[in-house]
């Protein structure tokens, strides 16, 4: 199966940027995206902003036709009802969220959030017709006690339990120690697992599938060394986080060049 995947580079704002200053950065982002030079129709870019900050950014994103995906930062496993604080799929699909974060090392860390919890998340997410970014990784323990990928694997398994062939839904590998640490993975490293989820994806979900999935990395990706990333056969974008937060450095890693 020969399939072409549109490269995604995705910003994960977490607990930054309120609706205001969304405001302003995704305005300085669309300069960036209106940029004559590059073509945007090679790759597809998206931000992450928390909640309150969504309805702004369809906004303008819908004013102005921008190329620029956006979508939530986690959802609820249910649809409606007694939940608070929750969110539902049904609510970002109504804000036009192409994508919603599912599993982020950060909620699966401090909210406790597990593997069977994920997978109603995903499911949820497709029902409601938003994409899942999936997160998996291995913490530096979890390295050493179990190898490369094989805690990654898992919770692709257990994520994945309930997802029919077909599904579209974007991986993203985030190691745990290279997420907020300055210590990136090196592209070999990245590939590897990357390598090790898309052969996963091919016996869960066929090779069709696998073949179409993104696989992103994620973990201190910047401007210095987002294409050695890029260049690997099984990576095909990557979810940044503190990187995406400054318009020069994330202006810089949506106009990589190989
Ligand atoms: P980082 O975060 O780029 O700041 O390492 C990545 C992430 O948590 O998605």
């Amino acid at each position: 199966v020969n399939t072409v995947r549109t490269p995604l580079l995705a910003g994960n704002w977490k607990m930054n940027l309120d609706h205001l200053q969304s405001i302003a950065f995704v305005q300085k982002l669309a300069w960036t995206l209106s940029d004559a030079n590059h073509d945007f129709g090679a790759v597809e870019v998206a931000v992450f902003p928390p909640f309150t900050d969504l309805r702004s950014v369809q906004t303008l994103v819908a004013a102005d036709k921008l190329p620029l995906a956006y979508g939530g930062q986690d959802v609820s496993e249910h649809d409606s009802g007694a939940y608070t604080g929750e969110i539902s799929g049904a609510f970002l699909k109504a804000l036009d969220c192409r994508y919603v974060i599912v599993g982020h090392s950060e909620r699966r860390t401090l909210h406790g959030e597990t593997d069977e919890q994920l997978a109603g998340k995903v499911a949820a997410a497709v029902r409601h017709g938003v994409v899942p970014i999936l997160c998996v990784g291995e913490t530096a323990e979890d390295l050493e006690q179990h190898g490369p990928s094989a805690v990654p694997v898992a919770q692709l398994r257990a994520a994945l339990a309930s997802v029919p062939k077909g599904t579209e839904l974007v991986v993203a590998y985030e190691p745990v120690w290279a997420i907020g640490s300055g210590q990136a993975a090196t592209p070999d490293q990245a590939e590897q697992v990357a390598a090790a989820l898309r052969g996963v994806l091919a016996e869960l979900l066929g090779d069709e599938t696998a073949a179409a999935t993104r696989i992103l990395y994620g973990g201190s990706v910047k401007s210095g060394n987002i294409a050695g990333f890029m260049r690997q056969p099984n990576v095909d974008g990557a979810l940044v986080g503190g990187a995406s937060l400054d318009i020069q450095e994330f202006s810089a890693i949506v106009r990589y060049q190989k």
